[in-house]
């Protein structure tokens, strides 16, 4: 797929951990109206479509972060210690060096952490940098630790995004 000077030139100015998604997206809008040259109009269509979230709320200075964690646990855990860490930037949420803001809080879906890969990627829609592991799925203490949280932590890590070990505890 060939692009115009101009709409290369747009696409440079949407953020670095969203381009390569909005790349995909406006030439698959390309593609479906069967040309093969990307137009400025066709980068400004497509942000206006996926990108409306990011373009709108997003702040460039923020740090997105979202939590994962375990199905099982969620049963008898609601996540209070997981979201009043976050809330008071405690434990795992205190090294950040600027402002963060939580975009998603969500369960693994069950063993092995089936709905962690759509849920991500559905996330990268709002352009998540960082996913926690929560302190769940770690520890042997309550809960057992979870025997899957390496390919968990591979298939989060495969999407080019950060992975922190660890939220209250
Ligand atoms: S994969 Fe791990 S985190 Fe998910 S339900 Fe199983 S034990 Fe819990």
């Amino acid at each position: 797929m060939k692009w115009s000077e101009e709409a290369q030139q747009a696409l440079e100015k949407v953020p670095g951990f969203v381009r390569k998604m909005a790349r995909r997206a406006v030439e698959q809008e390309v593609r479906k109206k069967g040309a093969d040259t990307v137009e400025l109009s066709d980068v400004t269509a497509a942000q206006a479509k996926y990108l409306g979230y990011i373009g709108k709320e997003a702040d460039a200075s923020k740090t997105r972060v979202a939590v994962v964690r375990c199905e099982i646990v969620s049963e008898v855990c609601p996540g209070v210690a997981c979201l009043k860490s976050f809330n008071r930037r405690e434990s795992h949420f205190k090294d950040y060096p600027g402002d963060i803001e939580l975009v998603g809080f969500f369960t693994c879906g069950g063993c092995p952490g089936r709905r962690v890969f759509r849920l991500v990627d559905s996330l990268m829609r709002y352009g998540v940098d960082v996913v926690h592991l929560s302190s769940c799925m770690l520890l042997e203490e309550d809960y057992p630790r979870c025997p899957h949280v390496k390919q968990i932590k591979k298939t989060l890590e495969s999407k080019g995004l950060k992975v922190i070990e660890g939220t209250h505890h």
